[in-house]
């Protein structure tokens, strides 16, 4: 058996850095509407011997900084329904933004498991910090750096136990 997990969250907190240590060939990019991307990558992984496929989240304008809110929530709803588990990806760097709490409030009402990675803890500092999420209503949360990947194996450890 295989399950699908989906990295989901806003821009730029570093959802496909994850994304990209963890699998081991990129199979597809699909679903690109004029201009804007559904921009959503797909992958399969193991860890432990446990194979699942995973799914990156975009979501976004290609080539522009404007994120509209209701897009970030439109992959958020298609990877609810897609997906047997859900990481929701935020960044310690720029603490909860209002759209993370858009995020939350959809995942809060999810009848699956939702595992919250706080990414780019990196330090000490920024793991004392870590703590503010809570304030998502989501629970007990990871901290993670997906670019030296600290953390992940904990965070995947829980992953595959939920799938
Ligand atoms: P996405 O938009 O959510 O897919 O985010 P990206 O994976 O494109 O990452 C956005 C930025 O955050 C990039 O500059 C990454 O190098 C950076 N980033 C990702 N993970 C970490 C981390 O663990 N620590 C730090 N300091 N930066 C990170
Ligand atoms: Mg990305």
């Amino acid at each position: 058996m295989s399950g699908i997990v989906a990295i989901v969250g806003r821009p730029n907190v570093g959802k496909s850095t994850f994304f990209n240590r963890l699998i081991q060939r990129r199979e597809a990019i699909v679903d690109s509407v004029s201009g804007v991307t559904r921009d959503r990558h797909y992958g399969k992984s193991d860890w432990n011997g446990r194979k699942f496929s995973l799914i990156d989240t975009g979501g976004y304008v290609i080539g522009s900084d404007d994120v509209f809110e209701a897009e970030i929530d439109k992959q958020v709803e298609l990877a609810i329904d897609e997906a047997d588990v859900l990481i929701f990806m935020v960044d310690v760097e720029s603490g909860i933004t209002p759209m993370d709490e858009d995020v939350a409030i959809l995942l809060r009402k999810v009848n699956k498991p939702v595992f919250l990675a706080v990414n780019k803890v990196d330090n000490n500092k920024r793991l004392e910090n870590a703590v503010e999420f809570y304030a998502l209503g989501l629970g007990e949360y990871f901290p993670i750096a997906s670019t030296n990947g600290s953390g992940t194996g904990d965070l995947l450890d829980a992953v595959i136990e939920a799938l």
